[in-house]
């Protein structure tokens, strides 16, 4: 897993960008504290008989980075769009810097967003396309609105910032798949407001294209210095974006935490199961291991075997942590590395090791797992130990 080191949540912004409000007082927008922090209190919505979201309470910090992440249909998209204001939560109360925004339009929530079908005007060019919306404002208010010569600054500052500095006379048509992904966001970051809501805005980049841009999303966050918050199905996006990670299942919290946190210590079962790829090994603990009553599962990474061994001894250790066994079902190849999928009498296992070791199907294979690579939970309710 790639995680590029960051700050959990950035400190004073380098280049406010976002938050500064069109009309503030330019003395004070230098010192201009990072906005745009979200509570969800009791927040309850469903279809019919769906429950698409029932969260008792949800912080999303000003200047994070957070990221909604769940399988298909567990209510991300409904909660961002409460967020945005296109949704109104059937019970609970959702505060934008403090104000009860519950009630109040779109506009008046401070957010933009960016759809994950963003629609360019195909018959305007970049720089028109990216300053649409405040060109919008400008004549329908016309005494707070911006001028067009500080329109076309912030158009091309804007642009710059996410390098479309050479692209501002082009159409969309003649732009990548990446470069209209840039316009949209840019559309919608040009308008500074102190939340930006993305809806899987990377899903349509071919699968090279994604890893470039989500370091573009990270640095541009940086940049910025606002609050963004994300919808994704895919965990390993999740881990990389999110300076906090939010995971629902069922339109309910599974947990809330940093990538580290989530990753290290995942809450229960499904957490476990849902973050990783190959996903983290899931094998009942041996009734003669186990104490009382409390049935237990523990849990452990294919990443996480310290020693792979097919025949021989495994190499002594201070820490002996515990021995799996099982025969080889499946062997992948991975670049520079190797995935086995094995089974035993317990159940099915993957191990991950480097390429270099041989593999074949029908061996045996034995790997050590550290005790502090060992996860518990307890079987019945999947809530870790
Ligand atoms: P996600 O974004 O995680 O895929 P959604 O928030 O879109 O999930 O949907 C959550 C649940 O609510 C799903 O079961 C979905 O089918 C249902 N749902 C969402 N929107 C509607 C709607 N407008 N009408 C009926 N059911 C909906």
């Amino acid at each position: 897993m790639t995680n590029a080191v960051r700050p959990s949540e950035p400190a004073a912004p380098g280049r406010t960008l976002i938050p500064a409000p069109a009309r503030a007082n330019p003395a004070t927008t230098a010192v201009a504290a990072v906005s745009g922090g979200i509570k969800l209190r009791s927040v309850r919505k469903s279809y019919g008989s769906t429950l698409a979201a029932d969260l008792p309470a949800l912080d999303i910090p000003a200047g994070s980075f957070t990221v909604l992440v769940g399988p298909s249909g567990c209510g991300k998209s409904t909660l961002l769009r409460m967020i945005a204001g296109l949704e109104t939560p059937e019970a609970g109360q959702i505060h934008i810097d403090g104000r009860d925004v519950t009630t109040a339009g779109p506009g008046e929530r401070g957010v933009a967003i960016v759809f994950q079908d963003f629609a360019l005007y195909p018959h305007m060019t970049v720089a028109r396309n990216v300053g649409f919306g405040l060109t919008l404002e400008a004549k329908h208010d016309r005494r707070n609105g911006l001028s067009r010569a500080e329109i076309q600054r912030r158009v091309g500052d804007m642009c710059d910032l996410l390098g479309l500095g050479d692209k501002l006379a082009r159409k969309p048509r003649e732009l990548s798949g990446g470069e209209r992904q840039r316009v949209a966001l840019a559309r919608a970051l040009v308008r500074r407001k102190p939340v930006l809501l993305l809806d899987e805005p990377l899903s349509n980049l071919d699968a090279g294209r994604r890893a470039p841009a989500r370091a573009e999303l990270i640095r541009l966050h940086r940049e910025v210095a606002g609050t963004f918050v994300l919808v994704t199905h895919d965990q390993a996006e999740a881990l990389s974006l999110g300076t906090r990670v939010v995971v629902l299942n069922a339109g309910r919290l599974e947990q809330v935490g940093t990538p580290e946190e989530i990753w290290r210590r995942p809450a229960n079962l499904f957490v476990a199961r849902f973050l990783g790829s190959p996903a983290m090994n899931i094998l009942p603990v041996s009734r003669e291991a186990d104490s009382g009553d409390q049935r237990r599962l523990q849990g452990w990474r294919p990443a996480d075997a310290v020693a792979v061994d097919a025949a021989g001894p495994l190499p002594a250790r201070d820490d002996p942590g515990q021995v799996f066994e099982g025969v080889v079902d499946v062997a992948e190849f991975v670049g520079d590395r190797r995935v086995a999928h094995c089974v035993n009498d317990h159940g099915t296992w993957s191990v991950e090791f480097p390429a270099a070791t041989p593999v074949t199907v029908g061996q045996r294979l034995r790997v050590l797992v550290p005790a502090e690579s060992l996860h518990q939970f307890d079987a019945q309710t999947g809530v870790r130990l």
